[in-house]
Parts: structure tokens; sequence; C-alpha cells
């Protein structure tokens, strides 16, 4: 991803959400997605074990709320930063 340019994608901690933010006409356009749309998609085991790990050390739940790691957090700042100048 380059600042330059007007969206950026970034992916959540348990790898089913994205947030979309797109900047246009001095706002920002932010939308939400989820993997498999709230179908229901097979995951891989790795997904499933990660999944499992992450609730059960954090006791949250990952079907409502999205949770970015540093470097993800890191992206969109920057990118907000830059637009907004
Ligand atoms: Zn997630």
């Amino acid at each position: 991803m380059k600042l330059e340019d007007n969206k950026i994608i970034i992916e959540s901690e348990c790898g089913t959400h994205l947030l979309r933010c797109e900047y246009c006409d001095e706002k920002f356009d932010i939308s939400f997605y989820t993997y498999g749309n709230g179908q229901s998609v097979k995951s891989k085991i790795w997904g499933r074990l990660k999944y499992a790990f992450l609730h059960l050390f954090t006791g949250q739940l990952f079907s409502d709320q999205m949770i970015f790691n540093e470097k993800e957090s890191k992206k969109l700042v920057d990118f907000i930063n830059y637009k907004i100048k």
C-alpha cells in the first residue's frame, strides 16, 4: 500500500474480517466485510485453532468485533493521518 492511494484494506487479527477505508472528497468511507458473508465457510484447521485459542485466552468473540494488530492499526492510522495532514 502506498499512502498516495485513495483506499486501504486492513485485515483483522482473526483473518475473517476486512476493513476498507476510502478517502474521497475530503471524507472517509469505511466498509466492513466478513469472510463468507455470514454463510457457512469451512476454514482450515489452523484458522479454527487460532480462533479457539484467541477466544479461550482473551474471552473475546470475533463475530461481532474486529481486532487489528499493531501493524495493521499503524497502516490505518498512517493512511488517515496522511490524508488529513
Ligand atoms: Zn476478525
